[in-house]
This record gives structure tokens, sequence and C-alpha cells, in this order.
């Protein structure tokens, strides 16, 4: 009970130490000269976020602005306000159009030049952009907390337990933090989910990882498909989330065969899909190349479910004949900068290409009969000679044969 207790209160200094890190301004020019008393930030998810508090100063103030951006974001949005006559200033910002990723935090300040031709900052505040259309009910354990709106209480039981299970899963080789907290949201259905972002290829799958924010999206229907669907997109997400936090900068360096790879290699159920989808590509010699797995995957939802299934069979191939230490120095070297075909060389000894070869040889059962007849070449050509030239000597005794006979008739 106590350590539970103690861990909490880790978890919850150690994230107010991170904020007040986060949360500290480009330029402080202090704020001495304006007073901005309570400053509120109100969503709707998706459609707007409206800004309000009240200014005061010392000094007419000439310009007010709104400055504000998402915690992982480079650029400040500024916005100038209007102040009226009790200070009160309010700004509404259009969400349809380039908005925030949902459930990440924005931070935002104001500034403003008074008459005495000095401008002040004020301090940062900090707000989640929670997606609000929906009653979200919750449950954690450790660092991990399931979100949900719908299903009953068991639904966010199972999702957790999905969540440990997948951790357990892939504890023997990504590095597993059980401190950074991690927020699963379940949505009911892939459109909810599909509302809230732009999934890519990956949008039949619904799930997707903002690993920065350590925030996983997912959509399970509730019902008796619930478990299967969790074990499978839980750990996937997981996966990413703590592939980032294990390779910081170098994640965004990683092949997206890999990351992928490893990703679905964690997924508690083997996809049936998968393997139907590998046979027909293999038969039909559609199979994608991994040299063009490596920046990102296919756009069009079929190629890039191709690529989910050959990324997971060929890193479980490689798992197999390297190990997990094959797998680690495979994203050491890709971590290192190195390019996604001399990586491979670097790593393992054999180029990408080579290993794709090899890939669709054992796991596939491809040129296996075309390496036979290769090796068996020389003495088939052997075996026709043999039974040729003997053959060509009867047929010529036979019309002699038959030219004698027709002579002496
Ligand atoms: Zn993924």
């Amino acid at each position: 009970m106590s350590a539970v207790y103690h861990r909490i209160l880790n978890i919850i200094v150690v994230t107010l130490l991170v904020a007040t890190l986060l949360l500290k301004p480009g330029q402080a020019q202090g704020q001495g000269g304006i007073v901005v008393e309570n400053p509120q930030a109100v969503s709707d998810f998706g459609r707007s976020i409206t800004f309000t508090a009240k200014i005061t100063a010392s000094n007419p103030i000439q310009q007010a602005s709104l400055l504000f951006r998402g915690v992982n974001e480079e650029a400040t949005r500024v916005e100038t306000l209007q102040v009226a006559e009790d200070g009160s200033v309010s700004f509404t910002y259009d969400a349809s159009l380039n908005a925030f990723p949902p459930f990440s935090w924005v931070v935002y300040w104001f500034q403003a030049t008074l008459s005495d031709g000095n401008t002040y900052t004020s301090e940062p505040t900090s707000f989640q952009y929670v997606d609000n259309r929906f009653p979200w009910r919750d449950i954690s354990q450790a660092n991990i907390t399931i979100h949900w709106y719908a299903g009953d209480d068991s639904f966010g039981i199972s999702a957790l337990d999905s969540a440990g299970a997948g951790l357990l899963a892939m504890k023997d080789f990504i590095p597993i933090s059980l401190t950074d907290p991690i927020d699963i949201y379940i949505y009911s259905n892939v459109n909810d989910l599909g509302d809230t972002l732009l999934l890519g290829g990956r949008e039949w799958a619904g799930g997707h990882a903002h690993a920065d924010l350590g925030v996983v999206l997912v959509a399970v229907p509730p019902g008796t498909g619930q478990i299967t669907e969790m074990e499978t997109k839980i750990p996937h997400e997981l996966a990413h989330v703590m592939l980032f936090r294990a390779l910081g900068d170098k994640y965004a360096k990683q092949p997206a065969w890999l990351i992928e790879g490893i990703a679905s290699m964690v997924e508690l159920y083997p996809n049936p899909d998968y393997a139907r989808a590998l046979e027909i590509a293999s038969a039909n010699d559609t199979l994608l190349p991994f040299t063009d797995l490596c920046a990102s995957f296919p756009a069009d939802s079929g190629s890039a479910f191709l690529a989910y299934a050959q990324s997971q069979s060929f890193v479980t191939y490689i798992r197999d004949s390297f190990g997990v230490s094959g797998l680690s120095r495979l994203t050491d070297t890709y971590g290192d900068g190195f390019e996604c075909n001399l990586g491979a060389t670097k790593a393992l000894g054999s180029s990408l290409t080579q290993l794709d070869a090899r890939w669709r040889e054992s796991s596939l059962g491809q040129n296996r009969s075309g390496v036979a007849l290769r090796n068996l070449l020389p003495f088939l050509l052997l075996l026709i000679l043999v039974l040729i030239v003997p053959l060509w000597g009867a047929i010529d005794m036979m019309r002699q044969q038959r030219k004698h006979a027709a002579q002496s008739k």
C-alpha cells in the first residue's frame, strides 16, 4: 500500500518537475508591469479553443497578444488581442484547421506593450486538449491509465490486462519504463477515432500512438471480439511508446519496416489475414522490396496492409536468425544514422537486399524449386544427351532399314 502510494507520489513529483521545465517560456521579460487574472482555455474538441483572461497594468496597454504552442512544437502562434475597458481579453482559435494532436498539452501566455514602451510577458499556463466529445472513464495501474467511454467496468479491466500482457511480451527486446505515464484512450469505433486524426495508411487498423506524448489511441468495439482486438492493438501501440522512450532522438532514424515490424511482433494474436496476404503476394510476385519500406509505408491501404504483414514476418525472421541482440544491433546502427541497406550489413553482416532474399526463401519458401532446378541443370543436360544421342541413332537406323526395304521391292 505505502509502496504504491510512494510510487504515485514519485510520479506526481517527476511530472510536476517535467511540467515546470517544459513550461519555461522563450523570452522571460518579467511580468512586473502587467497582472493576468484568471487565464482560461476552454476547448470544443475539433472545433475551437477559446482563451480568456483579464489583463491589468499600471500604465495604459497599447497592444496585447496571446501566444500559444503545443508543448512539443517549435513554432509559437501569436494573436493580437482587443483589450476591453476592464482588461478582459478573449480569443477563439479555429481548431478545425491546424489542430493540436488529441490529448496533447498546449501552453499559452500573454504579452502586453504598455504606454511606457516596455513589453511585459506573463507566466505561462497550460491545458490538455482533451477529446471532450465523450464521457471518459478511467482506471490505472502503475504508469498506465486506460480511458474508455463505451463498455462496462470489465471492459476497462480487460484493457489494463492487455496492456500488462503486452509489456510482458515486449520486455525481452524493448526496454520497458514503468514510471513515465502512458494514457490509452479506447474509442468504441473507428469512425469516432478517425475523426480525431489522420491515420494515414493505418486507418484500417484502428490504432495510433503519439509516442512523444505517451498517448495511445485505439478503436475497440465492446462485445465478443473485444479481448482479441485489445490484445492486438494495445501491445502494438504501447510498443511504439516504449521504443520511442528507449531510443529518443534515434527513434525517427529507424526504418519504418523495423519499427512497425517490432510493434507488430508483440501483438498477442497472429493476424490470419497477414499470412494470407503474404501467401498471395509471394505467389503473384508482388511482395514489396524492404528497401522501399525504409522511409515510410505506402499510403494506399492494400499496400500498407501488405507492408505490415511483411514487416512482422521479416522482423520475426531476423530475431529468429540473429537473436534479440541482432535486433538491438540494428536499432543501434540505424540510430547512428546508417543508411537503410548498408545499416543491415554493418549490424548483421548482410545487406537489406540479401536479408530480403533469404527471408523470402526461408519464411515464404520462395525459390526453393528454382534453386533445386539450378543445381540439377548440368545433370539434366547430361541426361538429355545420354538419352537423345542413341535415340537419333535408332531413328536413323529405322529410316535406313525402311529405305532398303522400299528399294528391294
Ligand atoms: Zn505501428
